[in-house]
Formats: structure tokens, C-alpha cells, sequence
């Protein structure tokens, strides 16, 4: 292992030679009275207000906004339809089909293995220990000339434990491909962001997401924040116009109202810790995992008489006893306080 950091080194040759597509709205950016470049519409939509232009490629206006709130540059950001893009196109941009690998730290998120499989590239398992932490020399010994990209979740999914910083560290510092720290539940953790550290690390991309924390799943809006370099990766790859104009539009109003998210959040962490309190009273429950995410991964004797129980009273929680070091485990997201109360009053009475 070495630790000088080269992207193009990292990138698949057709990547680098890509000459990307250029559109109407990159070779004209300026105000015009009449628009005949693009093949739209000039009429209009049949919809109450009119979506017939293309809407900003590069999306400046929300950049600009996210990047107040983030405190990281536009110029170090790239907006995906959900995180899910972003994850692809790291994949499309890093790992040749058929001969590079990735290393993923099972239990997590599911998604880094669906894209590897899509985009055939192999993977590589090193569990995380007994308390879902990183196992540091298993991932030493995993890394081969082929390894082009490390996933880390923290807080993780479905466990909703961070990870221990200085690991994340060790491993930036030390692998000479690109290590993606998905942090969709950043905001519900005590951890501090890694977006900070993009100047440190060469190699490091934080993705995030508008999905969980603002509320915003339905608009599909995901966050990658890299390198100005890498990021010039991402917008050679994605489809031109990724983000629709309604989601453009509907996402700068909705950042206006960080302080009702800062509310939620806070109310949530609240909840999550009086219903984690709940669970672990409750006699069938054996084991109730910290969380740092708006969920919380439990234990119990018979995980699936209790989901299905749950599901007849119209209750919906997610059966995770069958992944890796998750067996007998149920992944309960937190709600409202009255959902919440709601499923404690028919935890009780399950026996
Ligand atoms: C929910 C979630 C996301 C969000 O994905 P989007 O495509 O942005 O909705 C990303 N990563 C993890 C680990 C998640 O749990």
C-alpha cells in the first residue's frame, strides 16, 4: 500500500477519453428572448405552471445554496438523482467490468452491492467485528492491485452505529483508491462530517442525501462531495439534465427551512433514545444497538412471529435476521411520537 493519491491512475481509459455530451443549455448560458436551440416546446406545458424548458445541468443556483448550508464550495459537489447515482457512476468511472474489485463491510447498505453486480465488478467482504466496527488488518489484507474503491456507512445501515473516526482516518490515509463514506445519517449523529476533510484526503468522497433528515425522498436528491477533480469525473458521466427542474425548485425552497429540519432532527434523536429505553424494558428484547440514525437495529428470540405480528397490526418494520452478524434482528425507523407510542403499546402485548 502507498499513499500517493492519482485519480487518473484510478480511471477506466474510456473515462478518460470521454468527450461528454454537450447540450443546448451548456453552449448557450445566457438570458435570451426567444429560445429555439433545444427542441422544446415553445408553447408551454398543460400543467398550471410550465415545465418545458430544460432545467440547469450543473444545477448552480441549488449548489450555491447547499454550499452555504454545507459549508463546502460548489465546485466540490455534485448533485445525483439519490445517492444511488452517484454511487453508480463511481463505479462506472473507477472499475473496469470483469477485472477490478471493491471492498464492502458487510452488514451495510445494500445498494454498493447491487450497483458492483450491475456493473460487474467483483467484491470483496471483510465483516465488520462483533461491534460493528472496522476490522483494519482484515482490510489490509483484502486490498489487491485491482481494489479501486472501499464503501464505509457511518452511521451504518442497519446497524445505525458510527464508526470509530480514527479508523475512517487509518483507511484514507493508507489505501490508494477511493474511499466513499455514505453519511445519509450524518445529521442524527453525535460523529462529526468528513466534507471538512476533502482538502486532506485526495481520495475521499462523502456522499449525503436530502432523503432522510429533510424529508425529501420522494424528490430524489443525493449529495457527493470530492475533490474538484473527481467531481469533474462525476459531470462528465451523469446524464445531462440528472436533476429535473421540479426537484431543482422544490429542493432551494425547502433549504429555506432548515430550522423545522433542525427541529425534526432534534425530536427524533429524543424519541429514538426514549424508544431504544422502551424496547430494551421489554423481556423478549435481547439486545437493543446504539444508534446514531433515525433507526434502531434490535435482537430478539423470534424476529419473524414478531414482524409478522407487527404487520397484521398494520405496522411495518424491517426484517434484517437474515444478514451478516444481524441474525434475530429487526430495523425499526423512528416516528412520529404517536407512531412510536403506537408500537410500544403493541410491543407490550406481544409475548
Ligand atoms: C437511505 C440511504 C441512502 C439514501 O439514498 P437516496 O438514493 O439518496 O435516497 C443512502 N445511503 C444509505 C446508507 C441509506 O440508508
Amino acid at each position: 500500500m502507498t499513499t500517493t493519491f492519482e485519480l487518473t491512475k484510478l480511471l477506466r481509459e474510456n473515462i478518460q477519453k470521454l468527450v461528454p455530451y454537450s447540450s443546448a443549455r451548456d453552449e448557450f448560458k445566457g438570458e435570451a428572448s426567444i429560445l429555439l436551440d433545444a427542441n422544446e416546446n415553445a408553447y408551454g406545458s398543460p400543467l398550471e405552471r410550465n415545465f418545458n424548458r430544460y432545467p440547469d445541468p450543473l444545477q448552480h443556483q441549488l449548489k450555491l445554496k447547499l454550499s452555504g448550508i454545507k459549508g463546502v464550495p460548489a465546485r466540490n459537489m455534485f448533485l445525483g438523482n439519490g445517492s444511488d447515482e452517484a454511487i453508480d457512476i463511481l463505479y462506472r468511472a473507477c472499475c473496469r467490468p470483469g477485472i477490478d474489485n471493491v471492498i464492502l463491510v458487510p452488514p451495510t447498505y445494500g445498494m454498493y452491492e447491487v450497483s458492483a453486480n450491475i456493473n460487474d465488478v467483483a467484491i470483496k467482504k471483510v465483516n465488520l467485528t462483533a461491534d460493528f466496527q472496522l476490522d483494519l488488518n482484515g482490510i489490509a489484507e483484502a486490498i489487491d492491485a485491482n481494489t479501486r474503491m472501499i464503501f464505509l456507512c457511518s452511521p451504518n445501515n442497519p446497524t445505525g452505529n458510527s464508526l470509530h473516526r480514527e479508523d475512517v482516518e487509518t483507511v484514507l490515509a493508507n489505501f490508494n483508491g477511493l474511499v466513499v463514506i455514505d453519511e445519509a445519517y450524518i445529521n442524527y449523529s453525535r460523529q462529526k462530517t468528513f466534507i471538512q476533510e476533502l482538502t486532506e484526503y485526495g481520495n475521499l468522497v462523502v456522499l449525503q442525501t436530502l432523503s432522510k433528515a429533510w424529508g425529501l425522498a420522494g424528490l430524489r436528491l443525493g449529495m457527493a462531495f470530492a475533490s474538484e477533480e473527481i467531481i469533474e469525473i462525476f459531470n462528465k458521466i451523469k446524464p445531462p439534465y440528472n436533476i429535473n427542474l421540479a426537484t431543482q425548485e422544490l429542493v432551494l425552497k425547502a433549504l429555506d427551512n432548515i430550522d423545522t429540519v433542525n427541529a425534526w432532527i432534534k425530536e427524533t434523536v429524543a424519541e429514538r433514545d426514549g424508544l431504544a429505553e422502551k424496547l430494551h424494558a421489554l423481556p423478549y428484547v435481547l439486545h437493543v444497538y446504539p444508534s446514531d440514525a433515525n433507526f434502531i437495529l434490535v435482537k430478539i428470540d423470534e424476529p419473524r412471529k414478531l414482524y409478522e405480528y407487527l404487520v397484521a397490526k398494520s405496522i411495518i418494520v424491517r426484517d434484517r435476521s437474515k444478514v451478516e452478524l444481524c441474525a434475530g434482528c429487526l430495523r425499526i425507523t423512528v416516528g412520529t411520537p404517536d407512531e412510536n407510542k403506537e408500537l410500544i403499546s403493541a410491543l407490550e402485548k406481544f409475548s
